[in-house]
């Protein structure tokens, strides 16, 4: 064999044996720019923090993200982007099309919590508001969707300072109403698909309270569950409590229903598919001596499929009706809400696409793969409409707390309590420097 053919022959052997590891040359093209995003991040943080506190201070109810949005469309606008308004109740839309290329969505949820907070931070919220129930209570960021918000303010700054080194559409997305399980279902029924460039990927990121900060978690594929509520009104007769057998006592029947609605789970769904019946909510009677008429149930059911789902919702009408039949009680009257929050579903191929990114960006030992939960996330929808899309978290936690309360030491705040915070230094250039690695990886390059 000549040297020649000998030459040839290894190269044919080495390009098969080499990877066709597309995302290697990706994550370059990505990586070559860190340097870059780091030196605006940097410029950007001041900035970036005091809007963050801005946020914090000023948090609204879902629904009512009336000055959030203002502030989030005036931010995006600023920095180039065009900006819509009032999408879908407080929604706010912001395109910047920049040459022939892949559309990318990146959404942030703006709503807050009706919690009082207990942090003491110098920038906490005071603010008080009426909820939908006419009650004044506390209103907190809980959930660090006022992280979310940031990270998607200093997404655009970068991306846009960047502008010359891509091509492409982004859309970003502040969404209301994330805590309701309604603000993405709002959103697309008042035409985010149609009115503005459709994507072809969507990426979102939240802040985690069990998580040290520069860190990230995911999960590929199914990551959160179906979520649905479902009210339940038992019915009886009621009268004296010292003559109940004149009486269909519906306390009595409501303690055996919460009862017999444990079996769905335990006795009826296969247990390889997680799912969850939780009675939340049981209001019945006024007085020690009187028997009521009636007793209300509010109950939350996890699924993680389509078909435990419809097993799940159908048992609920059996067994409540069958231990109504069993009292002599009139049927129950129980209404599934009309809306329920799909399983959040990451795109098994983005995933992992992503992921390596981050490797790379971070470090291996950054980035982590979390188990599924059977938390709920209406971002599930914007995927559930075609849109391939990825879901991760940006840890929020001091590192030696989330190491002591593995140890088994103080535990940590978590997200919807009004002792949680964010760190917000790490926890927002993480969330940056994470989603701009990973739009810079899905659009076009120059
Ligand atoms: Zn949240």
């Amino acid at each position: 064999m000549n040297r020649q053919l000998m030459f040839l022959l290894l190269l044919v052997v080495a390009a098969r044996i080499a990877p066709a590891d597309e995302s290697i040359s990706g994550n370059g093209a990505v990586t070559n720019h860190l340097p870059e995003i780091k030196t605006l991040l940097a410029d950007e943080y001041k900035s970036l923090d005091a809007i963050y506190k801005h946020f914090h201070a000023h948090p609204e109810l879902s629904l009512e993200e009336k000055e959030t949005a203002a502030r989030l469309a005036k931010e995006l606008r600023a920095t180039g982007f065009e900006v819509t308004e009032k999408v879908g109740g407080h929604g706010v839309v912001a395109v910047m099309k920049n040459g022939k290329g892949p559309t990318i969505m990146v959404r942030a949820d703006m709503d807050a919590l009706p919690i009082v907070e207990l942090t003491g931070l110098p920038y906490a919220s005071k603010v008080r508001a009426r909820d939908k129930y006419g009650r004044d209570v506390g209103v907190m960021h809980a959930c660090g969707h006022d992280v979310n918000i940031t990270c998607l303010i200093g997404t655009a700054r970068v991306l846009a300072a960047m502008k010359s080194k891509w091509q492409g559409t982004l859309v970003l997305v502040g969404q209301p109403a994330e805590e309701i399980g309604e603000g993405s279902r709002m959103m697309l029924a008042d035409g985010l698909f149609h009115r503005f460039p459709r994507p072809d990927f969507c990426l979102a990121t939240h802040c985690d309270s069990r998580f040290p900060h520069g860190h990230v978690n995911f999960r590929s594929g199914q990551m959160q569950s179906n979520v649905d509520s479902v009210d339940i009104t038992v019915l009886g007769k009621g009268g004296h409590g010292a003559a109940p057998q004149t009486t269909i006592d519906p306390v009595v029947l409501a303690a055996r229903i919460v009862i017999d609605l444990q079996t769905i789970v335990s006795r009826e769904v296969n247990p390889l598919n997680p799912a969850v019946v939780t009675v939340g909510s049981i209001h019945g009677g006024t007085k020690h001596n009187i028997i009521p008429d009636e007793v209300k149930l509010q109950l939350t059911v996890r699924t993680t499929t389509d078909e435990v789902r419809k097993q799940v919702l159908e048992a609920i009408q059996r067994i409540t009706k069958a231990a109504a039949l069993s009292a002599r009680a009139p049927n129950p009257i129980v209404k599934v809400h009309d809306h329920f929050t799909p399983a959040l579903v990451n795109d098994k191929e983005l995933t992992a696409s992503t992921v390596g990114l981050f490797r790379d960006v971070l470090g291996a030992e950054f980035v982590h793969e979390r188990p599924m939960s059977l938390g709920g996330e209406d971002f599930s929808r914007f995927i559930r409409a075609g849109v391939p899309g990825f879901y991760y978290f940006v840890g929020s936690a001091p590192p030696t707390r989330v190491a002591e309360a593995r140890k088994g030491g103080a535990s940590l705040s978590k997200t919807h309590t009004g002792t949680y915070y964010p760190v917000p230094e790490p926890t927002i250039k993480t969330g940056v420097l994470t989603m701009t690695s990973a739009v810079l990886k899905l659009v076009g390059k120059k």
